[in-house]
């Protein structure tokens, strides 16, 4: 008789399943009624923007044909919501037309804290309504052990309550839109596919294709002309390439400590910008890097590696949750306050800090900011705001879906219609 080795035959889930696991456990009581929607969100195809490449010689025709399609320039959608939202409010309160910008402002704020009269009941709240009818799903059971489930709690997964923060926002006056930057999306619940990037007469790519919602921590920069910027975890660069195309910056550095990703990023500039003279690429450890590099840039936008949720989803190769990474995974969180911190340390006193992840994982967001700022109020003399990202946020809910409880920073959570994100992006103002 043959005795069975089942143990060692024992099939072992895929990671791709372990992640939706993790996320059904510990995102379910979360976003509670939006989860079906979100879940069902992610499993299913993304939605793109395409980045308009202003350096290459074809860009009005593809400007064009992007409108003719039925792709607009959603950075033109939000500026034209700031305006209107302005013009609303010099109606509203009778202001004469040929008042100053700072005095619309301090009007706006007064409107802003005054109680609502109407209760809204836009477009947004409609679909959430629908979330917790149409998307009905069985959850996934992964069974921890009760040493497994503390550990990821206290790693990973500890939800937030009220009492955890403690810091309050600012109001952000330097929030503008650059109009050149362009990035065209297809409506709500249309799923047209771009068609490829075409080349110019030097070889240039008309439009860079990319989650739409990963600009938005650009827009966040705030960037001022001739700012000098640091992209502290840059490759492949999308969000470089995007910081480029604004036009506004005099030298960006790019880091990160991957050669093979950097590789890719040296690509991604070869295709879309004719001399890179104000670029500086570096590859160093980007957790040291602001005790080197200290105060010297007016911003900095630190994008941490984290769970990336919808990757996770996609494949098996190379999965965070595939036993051989669960190091590294356990410890994304002490990684990401490591480069926060080092970003605010390479930051002037005056400039900004944007730090963003693609995750839903509130210990990755406004976790890391809490646990960040706690570190360093405790720890050294610098000082830091936070700052009210809402009004971004407002100005682009023509196009992307925020969720409405993250505490300090933005948080686009991904649906069906308007399949963008995760993407969490807050943004930080040191004080001294
Ligand atoms: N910002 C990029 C973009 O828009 O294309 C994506 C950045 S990706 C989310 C995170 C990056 O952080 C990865 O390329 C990874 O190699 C890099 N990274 C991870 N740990 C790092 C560290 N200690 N120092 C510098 N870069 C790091």
């Amino acid at each position: 008789r043959v005795k069975t080795k089942w143990a060692t035959h024992k099939k072992q889930k895929l990671p791709s399943l372990l992640a939706l696991e993790h996320f059904d456990r510990f995102y379910a009581p979360m976003y509670d009624k939006l989860w079906p929607s979100i879940r069902l969100a992610l499993l299913s195809q993304q939605k793109y923007g395409a980045l308009i490449n202003n350096y290459s010689n074809n860009v009005d025709s593809a400007v064009l044909d992007l409108i003719d399609t039925g792709a607009d320039n959603f950075v033109q959608i939000a500026q034209s919501h700031k305006l209107s939202e302005a013009s609303d409010i010099v109606d509203k309160i009778g202001l004469k037309k040929d008042v100053s910008i700072p005095e619309i402002l301090e009007s706006l704020q007064k409107e802003k804290e005054k109680p609502p009269l109407v209760q809204h009941d836009d477009g947004h709240h409609v679909e959430t309504e629908l979330d917790s009818n149409l998307y009905e799903y069985m959850p996934v059971e992964t069974v921890y052990t009760e040493d497994e489930l503390l550990e990821l709690k206290e790693t990973e997964e500890n939800i937030f309550r009220p009492q955890d923060f403690s810091v309050d926002l600012i109001e952000d006056t330097s929030l503008s839109l650059p109009i050149q930057l362009k990035v065209h999306t297809f409506s709500r619940g249309n799923v047209t596919m771009f068609q490829p990037p075409k080349g110019d007469s030097h070889r240039l790519l008309d439009y860079y294709l990319l989650d739409a919602a990963s600009t938005l921590p650009v827009l966040a920069l705030g960037l001022q002309p001739r700012d000098k910027v640091l992209d502290l975890c840059a490759a492949p660069g999308g969000k470089a390439l995007t910081i480029l195309q604004t036009g506004l910056t005099d030298k960006l550095t790019c880091n990160d400590n991957s050669h093979s990703r950097l590789g890719r990023l040296k690509t991604v500039l070869n295709w879309y910008i004719p001399a890179a003279d104000k670029i500086t690429i570096l590859k160093k450890d980007g957790t040291k890097l602001g005790h080197i590099m200290t105060e010297m840039f007016d911003k900095v936008l630190v994008d941490v590696p984290c769970l990336t949720d919808r990757h996770m989803l996609q494949t098996d190769d190379n999965n965070i949750f595939s036993s051989g990474r669960k190091r590294e995974r356990l410890s994304l969180g002490d990684t990401q306050k490591q480069l926060l911190c080092s970003a605010i340390l390479a930051c002037k006193p005056g400039g900004s800090v944007v730090y963003s992840t693609c995750t839903l994982s509130p210990n990755q967001n406004d976790g890391v900011i809490q646990s960040t700022l706690e570190w360093l109020w405790e720890n050294t003399k610098i000082d830091v705001s936070v700052c009210n990202l809402k009004p971004l946020a407002d100005a682009c809910s023509k196009t992307f879906r925020f969720y409405e409880h993250c505490r300090y920073g933005q948080l686009v959570i991904p649906h069906i219609r308007a399949n963008f994100g995760p993407l969490y992006f807050a943004k930080l103002m040191r004080i001294n």
